[in-house]
């Protein structure tokens, strides 16, 4: 192992007392994240004005930030844009994937996914026309249902809920056999485990950096472009910054060169640059340690609740390439026992129906708090701490 996890763990603003499992969700605030922010704003915004598009290098930012991204998610050079939200990116994307396989007219996705992802295809379907179809089968059907109906698949490695994992190399190459194109969601895999995009041949992928990859709340998502497509994929949110030559204010539309073209319109400069700095703490990284280090976490947390907790159900598979880095157990009061475990320091969250959900993120987690967390949850299952009306509240946000 040759990451040194106690010093990115430093680089993080971690709130005395508490644990936060929730880096799967919102990424803590990188310190140098804060600074960059700032100087950004005071001596880039406050000093150049409009003229920081290029003095400050904003207009080049996507892709540079873009290509940093790539190396976290084995992606060649180039093939990557930041930009707008990740349903936004999901639809971009799919657009895309769909106009490229003309003769077919169904999108695959699995009852696992984001319902995001699912709300993007159905309106995409709906402005495409009648004949079009998302269809939806169970995860563990999703090998099976490739056929030479579907046009492209459109999967997230990772559940959202249950941490489970899919073969991103056993779909995309049966895709690829039955004459399909893919899309991955990289939303709770970018930063959380090693992702291979060139190798496996993915045709898309998409993904967001506030989870992760710490670029804070409301932080751009990223779009992905195998070489192969670039010049071939036209994107129907086809924007200016998009356009081959944003500033000859062409009325017609020609797409620009490679990945700028799923560029859209001006980039979230402030977001940008505190993702950027969050991305400095990936430059010491490697990428199979932070696997090896979360699998570790994990494994604890699971042998530990299921040792003090048996009203709890794992929800999340216990074999490693099965496993996001989250854990995740299901209870019928699942969202009031979270209420008492955030009240009492550790930060987790709940998904409906019945899951509560705990990330590991070994950048700033380390065995200690995982160890304290368990003895947290035995404490409030034991003694039904859960069980007091303000825990039962609900809040806008679980
Ligand atoms: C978090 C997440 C989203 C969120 O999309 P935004 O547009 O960034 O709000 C979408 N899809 C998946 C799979 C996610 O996990």
């Amino acid at each position: 192992m040759t990451t040194d996890f106690t010093a990115t763990r430093d680089a993080f603003v971690l709130p005395e007392g508490m644990i936060y499992l929730d880096g799967n969700s919102l990424g803590p605030l990188p310190k140098a994240a804060a600074a960059r922010v700032a100087q950004t704003v005071t001596a880039e915004w406050g000093q150049m004005l409009i003229t920081g598009w290029n003095k400050a290098g904003w207009m080049d930012q996507p892709a540079r930030v873009g290509d940093r991204i790539a190396r976290l998610i084995g992606a060649e050079p180039g093939t990557v844009v930041m930009g707008d939200t990740l349903s936004i990116k999901v639809y971009q994307a799919l657009a895309s994937a769909l106009a490229m396989n003309p003769a077919r007219r169904v999108i695959l996705s699995d009852s696992g996914n984001f319902p995001s992802d699912m709300y993007m295809a159905e309106g995409l379907c709906r402005t495409l026309g009648a004949d079009y179809e998302l269809r939806v089968v169970e995860p563990e059907a999703v090998l099976d249902a490739i056929d030479e109906t579907i046009a492209v698949t459109l999967i997230t490695e990772i559940d959202y809920r249950t941490g489970r994992r899919h073969d991103m190399a056993a779909i995309t190459s049966r895709a690829h056999q039955k004459g399909a194109l893919t899309i991955w969601d990289l939303a709770h895999s970018a930063g959380a485990l090693p992702v291979h995009l060139a190798k496996v041949g993915a045709d898309f992928a998409v993904g967001c950096t506030y989870k992760y990859l710490n670029s804070g709340p409301g932080g751009p998502a990223f779009i992905y472009v195998a070489p192969r497509h670039a010049e071939t994929a036209r994107p129907a949110l086809s924007g200016w910054l998009g356009h081959e030559s944003p500033f000859a204010f062409d009325l017609a539309y020609r797409p620009g060169r490679g990945i700028e073209r799923m560029r859209v319109g001006t980039p979230p400069v402030l977001q940008l640059a505190a993702l950027e700095a969050a991305l400095d703490v990936w430059d010491n990284v490697d990428l199979a340690d932070l696997r090896a280090a979360s699998l570790s976490l994990t494994d604890q947390f699971i042998a530990g609740v299921e040792a003090a907790c048996p009203d709890l159900a794992l929800a999340t598979p216990r074999d490693h390439d099965r496993r996001g880095s989250q854990v995740s157990f299901r209870h019928p009061q699942g969202y009031a026992i979270m209420q008492a475990m955030i009240a009492r320091g550790v930060i987790g969250d709940f998904r409906a129906p019945d899951i509560l959900r705990f990330g590991f993120t070994p950048l700033f987690i380390g065995a200690a708090d995982v160890a304290k967390a368990v003895d947290i949850l035995a404490e409030v299952m034991a003694n039904r701490l859960w069980d007091r009306p303000e825990y039962h509240a609900r809040a806008k946000v679980t």
